[in-house]
């Protein structure tokens, strides 16, 4: 059967921060290359970097001046990547993460993104969770947001092609190396095989962004469904630390999280009967005090991890959802026994840095929606704005969201992947980051692998020969998998159920006997099979990857018989506290890879932080 052919001699997939970088450097890098970017959705309008905002997003760069202000100074940051990933990622690439955001930042500010400045010219930065110093630079709330306009303008302005609305759906390879992929045009309603594109590359750059989808609750824009994991998977790639997952408390209706003086401001937490719940859920014993200091801490730590207390409010706040029921900021009165003068004095030293709008004292001690005006009026006119009117009485519904996947498709030094033609770069790649990820270091390294993987793959293939030819066969498979989508769930069907399996056993608490449950109801889903319903050809082929990463997510999990950062692994579901960290056994990441059909895991040693 004919079909509609396009030859590149690299093919990017996904035009978000890390896609954008890839497809710039390769080009540069071999200008009379052709060079090919796919995306599903629209251009700048799809994917995490083009839509998320949130309170101030950081890029993190060292800088000649970030303190400490010497000229090794990026050995700090490395050692930030690595000690706060749980030294499960690879020293190596922290190194290279660290040393190159000098030039990924420079390279930006170039480009013409507005990051704030102070008054002597030089770059603001401020600290994020877990790092050492001030190391985050800002635009405000859209920094990702501005990051991608400034890279499609570039892009426009270069000898590229753009290739929108078209879902890679499968990886080709020959002989051990991958040498094309096929492509799904979004437009449903035209006769299928009229929308296939088969892509002839000698290199692939994966950069297809995270998969929030997998669970019922995240912060992603629509069609995050890890595609380039289950592409890689499916090609036998190895894919590294997929049960690294960042989670933490989110408003339901807008995705906001609800973080930094959400929490400052220390409001309720009550469940839709209007009970307060957290104590239900806490060591015994715990004192009025104690649940303020954490929820006031809880706004300096969105994410969970084992080393911050404050996971015990995910906890309870899971346990309660699991017990059927709703969970609601409240900002109407103080929680339970809570004096705002008790609070530590280094809270207190805090807030009063954060006042915008200063009240007389009585009024800040006597409801959290009074601090929140003295620290934050800007969010309670966006949640207005968004539907959400605390001044009137109106509680924030939340859940534990996914906002990033810390692991992926595993690669080294040039970004390259363990098969041959394929590159990974952004939250698509794996390695980089271990079981935590610092707060800005993720738009960070899909400069700095972005840049390093196009460069690399341009250099690859410059002097490789266009071959073999694909053949026609491959596009009948494609077509006659298509057919057999026919039968079983409908995908909008087996999506929920397989959402609700990893939301309630792969999410804030993990055991062996809700992971060993999840994975026999994944597997049920699939025996079942999965057809093609309205929603179309596409929503059907995500709802096929989102199993594969499912299962790749919960068996990682279940091997991982330890916690470390996000990954909490308790016993038994009841159990009030989640297993310790188990060093140095278990300072190792895990490695899944599709051998024949089976999905295989191994425990492996991460390369070590080494500065000789
Ligand atoms: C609310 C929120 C706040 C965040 N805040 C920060 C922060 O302050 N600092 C920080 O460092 N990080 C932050 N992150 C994380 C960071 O923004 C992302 O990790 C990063 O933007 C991902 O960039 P990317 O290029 O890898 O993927 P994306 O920007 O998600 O792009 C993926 C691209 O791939 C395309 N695509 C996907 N599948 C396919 C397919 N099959 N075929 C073709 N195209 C495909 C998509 O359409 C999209 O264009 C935040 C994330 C969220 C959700």
């Amino acid at each position: 059967m004919a079909f509609k052919l396009i030859q590149c001699d690299v093919l990017i997939i996904g035009a978000g921060g890390a896609g954008l970088r890839a497809a710039i450097e390769a080009k540069e890098t071999f200008r009379k290359g052709k060079i090919v970017l796919v995306t599903k959705g629209s251009l700048g309008k799809s994917g995490v970097t083009a839509t998320a905002c949130s309170d101030r997003m950081a890029f993190h760069a060292t800088l000649p001046y970030t303190e400490p202000a010497t000229s090794e100074n990026w050995r700090y940051h490395a050692e930030d990547i690595y000690r706060i990933g749980g030294y499960v990622s690879d020293g190596d690439l922290a190194m290279i993460l660290a040393k190159e955001s000098q030039s990924a930042m420079e390279y930006l500010d170039r480009l013409g993104v507005p990051f704030v400045r102070k008054e002597d010219g030089r770059i603001d930065q401020f600290i994020t969770d877990g790092s050492e110093y001030a190391r985050a630079c800002y635009t405000g709330p859209r920094t990702a947001n501005h990051i991608e306009e400034a890279l499609l303008k570039k892009v426009a302005s270069m000898d590229i092609r753009i290739i929108e609305h078209c879902m890679i759906a499968d990886l080709i390879k020959y002989r051990g190396r991958v040498i094309g992929a096929i492509g799904i045009d979004e437009k449903e309603g035209s006769k299928i095989k009229d929308r296939v594109k088969i892509f002839s590359s000698k290199a692939i750059i994966l950069a297809t962004g995270g998969a929030g989808e997998v669970f019922e609750t995240h912060v992603f824009p629509e069609g995050m469904t890890g595609d380039g994991y289950a592409l890689a998977y499916r090609a036998g790639a190895e894919l590294v630390n997929m049960e690294f997952i960042q989670i933490g408390p989110a408003s339901v209706k807008t995705k906001l999280n609800c973080s930094g003086s959400l929490m400052r401001a220390v409001p309720r937490f009550l469940n839709e009967k209007g009970e307060e719940f957290l104590r239900n859920y806490f060591p015994k014993g715990i004192s009025s005090v104690e649940i303020g200091n954490l929820i006031f801490e809880k706004g300096a730590s969105w994410p969970i991890s084992l080393d911050k207390r404050t996971h015990l409010i995910d906890v309870a706040m899971f346990k309660e959802i699991a017990q059927g029921h709703r969970v609601f900021l409240d900002y109407g009165t103080n929680p339970e026994g809570f004096r705002f003068e008790r609070l530590d004095a280094k809270w207190q030293q805090r807030y009063a840095s954060e006042v915008k709008n200063p009240i007389p004292f009585e009024q800040r001690v006597s409801s959290p929606l009074d601090r929140l005006s003295e620290i934050n009026p800007e969010s309670i006119e966006w949640l207005k704005e968004h539907g959400i009117d605390l001044r009137s009485g109106e509680r924030i519904e939340i859940a534990p969201c996914i906002q990033h996947f810390q692991g992926g498709v595993k690669i080294r030094e040039k970004g390259n992947a363990s098969i041959k033609g394929l590159y990974a770069a952004g939250e698509c790649a794996g390695g980089q980051h271990g079981a935590n990820r610092p707060g800005g270091n993720a738009l960070l390294d899909g400069q700095v692998f972005g840049k390093i993987s196009g460069h690399e793959a341009a250099m690859e293939v410059m002097h490789l020969e266009q071959k073999p030819k694909i053949s026609s066969s491959r596009l009948d498979q494609f077509l006659s998998k298509l057919n057999r989508m026919k039968d079983g769930g409908k995908a909008s069907q087996i999506r929920k159920s397989l959402q609700s399996i990893t939301s309630l056993h792969a999410s804030v608490v993990r055991t062996p006997e809700g992971l060993r449950k999840g994975l026999k109801h994944l597997e049920a889903l699939r025996r079942e099979g999965l057809s093609i319903d309205e929603k179309g050809y596409v929503y059907a082929l995500e709802t096929e990857n989102l199993l594969d990463v499912a299962e790749m997510v919960m068996r990682a999990c279940l091997a991982r018989k330890e916690s470390r950062g996000p990954h909490l692994f308790f016993n038994r579901f009841d159990d009030l506290c989640p297993l310790p960290s188990q060093d140095p056994s278990w300072r190792k990441y895990i490695v899944i890879q599709n051998e024949s059909g089976k999905m295989v895991l191994k425990k492996e040693k991460p390369v070590s932080l080494n500065f000789s």
